[in-house]
């Protein structure tokens, strides 16, 4: 019944691939991808990245900008090191797609790519929970999205571990990350999430999800709140990430 409610689907909505839009073949439909062959065999290719520190395969990669490290993030895992502005990766359009539709396929795509690499963060811990930074109120009411939110629940569905919302953000209006310098984009960070409500994190391992890292404002930010309200240890995973050779910032006494 399930099958024939989603061929029907699938008849009347056509799906599209993620990335280019083209038509998924039907080989494809009864699948979970959310790419066309062609764009798929492009991502595998972008997630062979080496990275240049540590020189390990981007998805094994643990290199962290130094304000996460100071924020003693626990472990930090992605999929890809993110390619400003060549809109012609297929990482850009993914994140670029899930910023603006809430698309449970891509996420669910996303999500069960992130699975080994999660797995792997959180090896031998126990009291996993997974969380997100929400996205602001704005945003997500044009985009009819939060990805980070989505990303952290379907990444629950297929992991098991609990997802909840433990961070929220504060009131009155503050500006976007992405406008700000790195040195404002920490300040604003901290003065943008506190401590969710009624939220128990003492002794917890939490991963922290998000689409996208670049300059670690917002993970340092989130890592150190976490800690603060007595997590054992906070991780960080996201899909894409800066390349932590490029961003990585001159040592401060
Ligand atoms: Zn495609
Ligand atoms: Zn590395």
């Amino acid at each position: 019944m399930k099958r024939i409610g989603r061929l029907l689907q699938n008849l009347l909505f056509p799906p599209k691939c993620a990335a280019c839009g083209s038509l998924l073949d039907w080989q494809s439909l009864d699948s979970h991808e959310a790419l066309c062959r062609d764009c798929l065999r492009r991502w595998e290719s972008e997630k062979a990245d080496t990275c240049g520190i540590c020189a390990a395969r981007v998805t094994a990669c643990n290199c962290m900008t130094a304000r996460m490290e100071r924020a003693k993030c626990a472990g930090f895992r992605k999929l890809v090191f993110y390619r400003h502005g060549k809109h012609g990766h297929v990482q850009n359009r993914l994140i670029f797609h899930i910023k603006r539709n809430n698309d449970r396929q891509t996420s669910r795509f996303l999500a069960s790519e992130l699975l080994p690499s999660l797995r792997a963060l959180t090896e031998g811990k126990t009291d996993v929970v997974l969380t997100w930074a929400p996205r602001s109120r704005s945003s997500t009411l044009k985009h009819g999205t939060d990805q980070a939110r989505a990303l952290a629940k379907e990444l629950s569905l297929l992991c098991g571990f609990p997802c909840e919302k433990l961070i929220g953000r504060t009131f009155g209006k503050k500006p976007e990350q992405k406008a700000l310098s790195t040195k404002a984009r920490m300040r604003n960070a901290k003065s943008l999430y506190r401590l969710a409500p009624n939220a128990d994190v003492k002794g917890k391992n939490v991963v922290f999800v998000d689409d996208i890292v670049t300059t670690g404002a917002t993970a340092a930010a989130c890592v150190q709140l976490l800690r603060r309200a007595g997590a054992e240890n906070v991780f960080c995973l996201t899909v894409a990430s800066n390349d932590t050779n490029q961003t990585r910032e001159k040592p401060t006494r």
